[in-house]
């Protein structure tokens, strides 16, 4: 048994020691995080899982700055769960859903959200809104992805100048991060 916190992409055993078990993925006998979440080990199936992060409610305020996990990436909005309110210990609980807008995802005109932010990011945010919707805001440097992988194979990407870079397959992708990108601990947060 464990609760070390884990990024998505994050090596947690092979595939020798442990079996893939939900919240994983298997590649090259690597057994990796497939999202953000508690490394558990099921001692009786010798199985590596990652729980979600999902427990006792949290009510999400104005002005509260959370973590949210992009659902869905359209142009003219994203969509996207918030996982955890920063500051509080306890997790969010079940699927809270909430939406950036392309005019809030950054200073300048974004004409296309869907190129600022792709399913699985962890997006760090600020709530603007809560009823009748949970709306939320990256246009402060630091707000934006603080996690990404990468669209062809899962790897955690690296800030490289201005892009991100996947040091697996060289794949180079753009999203709007973060100015603390590849630098936060999510053990501490
Ligand atoms: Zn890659």
């Amino acid at each position: 048994m464990s609760d070390k916190l884990v990024m998505p992409g994050e090596q947690l055993s092979t595939v020798e020691e442990l079996l893939p078990g939900e919240g994983t993925f298997e590649e090259n006998g690597v057994i990796r995080a497939a999202r953000l979440g508690f490394y558990i080990i099921d001692q009786k199936r010798r199985c590596a899982q990652v729980q979600p992060i999902t427990s006792i409610p949290v009510i999400i305020n104005k002005g509260d700055t959370v973590l949210a996990r992009v659902a869905m990436a359209k142009s003219s909005m994203i969509i996207a769960d918030v996982i955890h309110v920063i500051g509080k210990d306890r997790s969010v609980s079940g699927e809270t859903d909430s939406t950036i807008h392309a005019k809030e995802i950054a200073q300048g005109y974004i004409k296309d959200a869907s190129t600022e932010y792709k399913v699985e990011d962890i997006v760090r945010a600020k709530v603007i809104q809560t009823t009748p919707s949970v709306q939320l805001t990256t246009k402060d440097k630091h707000l934006g992805s603080i996690i990404a992988l990468c669209s062809k194979c899962r790897h955690t990407l690296v800030k490289k100048g201005n892009q991100l870079e996947c040091e697996n397959c060289g794949n180079r992708e753009h999203r709007r991060i973060a100015d603390d990108y590849g630098e936060v601990d999510v053990t501490k947060l």
